[in-house]
């Protein structure tokens, strides 16, 4: 069995990963498919984010599904030959923060493929897998392996819609059209908004944005007076979901926000500077929303109903043996949006 594994920046192998056999509550998964995602993409090219690097060889991946090969002596309501996606969160349970409800907070987390902690979570990109029992979600039929593995990054953007509140009947404006941008464009039309505005600087994920039900889009590399107009008056927006990360995205969109509005921050970009006046004095609310917690179970819920459709957020699949190509692919933002890796 073999993993993708990370040992630098730019250095990433395909080599022998150990299989073990599933403890009494956990389950062993044959995984057929993952979605390469942002955090994958820091490890690759930079080696990490922030202070977070490697600093021991680490297997990508946190966005996985794939069919259940064996099962541990006491997990009862699972069986072999299920298929599953996988939540590769899994809080400690026991910390001041989950036992208030709060696991995203997590002061024990452990999340796959995440170099946060020491040793590494090594991550889910790997031909087997054992997970916990209480980690795997069944999916129909119906679902396919590729939608199954994009639960993780739609649990996200169904966590940043949750965060804003109601989105019935309002005007909303998504800054950033990453895979996680897109999703929130899926799951805001899902939510009830009225009208959704995304931008971006380059035009090719602006095209995914219009399939996946954007009203409007604009470039504001080459445009940026169609997203300045929205600021007379007070501004036009509702809600803004900030999914760039990038300091001038935030300010110009800030000012876009009818007084009252919510700006919920998901975009994770270093330091960066809040136009403190305009919150103020317009009264915005300002709003963090990083990961996702019951969420994850909702994802699965609406893709197996039919009820959201990823699908125009996929973009291409390749052999994880080819996983540089594909991580040169998904690193293109000219033409590639979620890659995934498929294993066999
Ligand atoms: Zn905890």
């Amino acid at each position: 069995m073999h993993g993708v594994i990370i040992h630098a920046p730019k250095d990433l192998r395909i080599e022998p990963i150990e299989v073990r056999d599933p403890g009494p509550h956990e389950v062993r998964v044959r995984i057929e498919c993952g979605g390469i995602c942002g955090s994958d993409l820091h490890y690759y090219h930079n080696g990490g984010f922030g202070t977070v690097r490697i600093k021991e060889p680490m297997a990508l991946g946190h966005e996985t599904a794939g069919t259940i090969d064996a099962v541990g002596s006491e997990v009862h309501h699972l069986e072999t030959g299920m298929r599953v996606a996988l939540n590769p969160s899994q809080p400690c349970g026991t910390c001041k923060f989950c036992r208030k409800g709060q696991s995203t907070h997590c002061l024990n987390m452990h999340y796959f493929g995440s170099a946060m902690r020491f040793p590494h979570a090594q991550g889910m990109f790997r031909q087997m897998l054992v997970v916990k029992e209480n980690q795997v979600f069944q999916i129909p039929d119906s679902m396919s392996m590729s939608e199954a593995a994009n639960a993780e990054p739609l649990s996200v953007a169904l966590h940043a819609i949750r965060q804003a509140g109601s989105l019935v009947g309002q005007k909303v404006l998504i800054t950033g059209c990453g895979p996680i941008g897109a999703l929130v464009v899926i799951a805001a039309r899902y939510a009830g908004a009225s009208e959704i505005v995304v931008t971006d600087v380059s035009d090719f994920p602006l095209t995914i944005a219009h399939k996946a039900g954007a009203s409007t889009t604009i470039n504001v590399a080459a445009h940026p007076e169609e997203l300045a107009h929205y600021s007379a008056d007070k501004g036009y927006f509702d809600v803004l979901f900030e999914a760039s990360g990038n300091e001038a995205a935030f300010r110009s969109a800030v000012e876009t926000v009818c007084p009252g509005g919510r700006v919920i921050q998901l975009g994770l970009g270093g330091e960066m500077g809040i136009v403190m006046n305009t919150i103020v004095t317009k009264e915005l609310q300002l709003l963090g929303s990083f990961r996702f917690d019951a969420e994850f179970g909702y994802a699965v819920d609406l893709m197996s109903k039919k009820l959201i459709d990823v699908s125009p957020v996929i973009t291409a699949a390749l052999p994880f043996q080819q996983a540089v190509e594909a991580f040169d692919l998904a690193g293109d933002r000219a033409r590639a949006m979620k890659v995934q890796l498929t294993f066999d």
